[in-house]
């Protein structure tokens, strides 16, 4: 057996996916979620009911390290707002992050009720993120009640700001803090065991304000306004050709301004978010939108009948952005993740998508974003759904995900 004995030191690690569960504390932790579900159905419909709007995560995030820490992990809130509770591997050096994210989009005032029917749950917020916050609290369950011991330390991270205007800053005071020791970060957000995200799509989004006088729209007719010149900025911008591939795409997403229908405004802005597969394009479409805003506002001064009742000013202001990334095809992580989709036969497809992954990607720390299991729709809309029915199937190839690439440690035999 010469061969065998000299295989890579790395083999046991890619090897140890398929052979997880022959150790039988893994094996009593995958055995935990079938009698549980409603106890993590539970758990999902508690976590949506605390509100979460973007920048205030504060309530939920203190439900969430509570059961954490009556899970048996060591708990804490770091200065960003993150739960982080830690379960210790025999090498405390190395360490692996599974993450959801806590906020929600919808705003303070949002009924967040939960309606039940069957294994359907109701309200917004259920599914992105109720699934992956409930299966964390799930997996600690599991890991502790089986007496798991990693090779690899684990963190357990409920984190804050991924969604709206957040800007990903959870994540990245997370990077921040643990780089060096950072191997891999295993994002949940949402439902479903179809997809797995291994490429970070880069985005940006940017604020154009453009602002003036203001005036009565009668006696001040023929004053530049601010509502006009972002219309015609606009138009100018919308009609900006972009590709398919690379592909790249980008939404007016909020338009405000004025304060009553016979004023002239003195202020207008949008919001709009750009996306793509490449980097030069996001940044040939910033400045587009800068060239567009600029336009808009030159136009309509050239266009005011009366310029010497005041001048617009703009700015277009960057109010977060996310960079890109791809983490190697033969990377330990995905490694673990196909084992972990042969344990519980499911397949995988690999996708691009903007997640909290962004930031370990980005920095080049093997990281994914999959779904939690059971199925769900209608995120980011008051209608949304989630339906735990198979939801176990998502939970053990999460586990299984987690603890192929933390390792764990060989039961010693008595
Ligand atoms: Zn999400």
């Amino acid at each position: 057996m010469p061969v065998r004995s000299a295989a890579p030191s790395h083999a046991p690690r890619q090897a140890q996916g398929s052979r997880l569960p022959d150790n039988a504390r893994v094996r009593a932790a995958l055995d935990w979620f079938t009698p549980n579900i409603s106890w993590v159905n539970d758990q999902q419909v508690r976590i949506t009911e605390i509100p979460a709007p973007p920048f205030q995560e504060a309530q939920r995030a203190a439900a969430v390290k509570e059961s954490l820490a009556e899970a048996g992990l060591t708990a804490q809130i770091d200065r960003t707002g993150n739960v982080i509770g830690e379960l210790r591997g025999v090498n405390e050096k190395e360490i692996v992050a599974i993450a959801a994210h806590l906020d929600t989009v919808f705003p303070p005032g949002t009924d967040v009720k939960v309606h039940r029917e069957g294994s359907r749950m109701a309200a917004p917020g259920i599914s992105d993120n109720g699934t992956g916050v409930a299966a964390l609290l799930a997996l600690a369950r599991a890991v502790q009640f089986a007496h798991v011991k990693p090779q690899r330390t684990i963190l357990f991270v409920g984190d804050v700001g991924e969604e709206g205007e957040g800007n990903l800053r959870g994540m990245r005071a997370i990077v921040d803090t643990y780089r060096g020791k950072l191997k891999a970060v295993v994002v949940l957000d949402g439902s479903g065991t179809d997809h797995v995200t291994t490429k970070a799509l880069a985005s940006r989004r940017l604020e154009a304000l453009i602002t003036g006088p203001g005036g009565h729209s009668w006696s001040d007719f023929g004053m530049p306004n601010p509502i006009n010149a972002l219309v015609r900025g606009s138009v100018r911008f919308i009609n900006t050709k972009v590709p398919a591939s690379p592909r790249t795409t980008f939404n007016i997403g909020q338009i405000e301004g004025g304060t009553s229908v016979n004023s002239v405004p003195h202020e207008a802005r949008l919001k709009v978010d750009i996306r793509s597969e490449s980097e030069d394009e996001l940044t040939r479409l910033e400045s587009a939108l800068r060239e567009c805003i600029a336009a808009g506002v030159r136009d309509e001064m050239d266009s005011a009948r009366d310029r010497s009742k005041g001048k617009l000013e703009w700015k277009v202001e960057l109010l977060g952005s996310r960079p890109g990334g791809e983490m190697a095809a033969d990377s330990p992580l995905l490694a673990a993740l196909r084992a972990a989709d042969e344990v519980v036969g499911n397949q995988s497809r690999i996708e691009r998508s903007s997640t909290d992954a962004n930031i370990p990607l980005s920095l080049g720390i093997d990281a994914i974003s999959i779904g939690a299991g059971g199925s769900g729709g209608g995120a980011h809309s008051l209608q949304e759904w989630y339906d735990s029915a198979g939801r176990e199937a998502g939970l053990k190839r999460v586990l299984l995900t987690i603890l192929g690439i933390s390792g764990v440690a060989e039961e010693k035999s008595r």
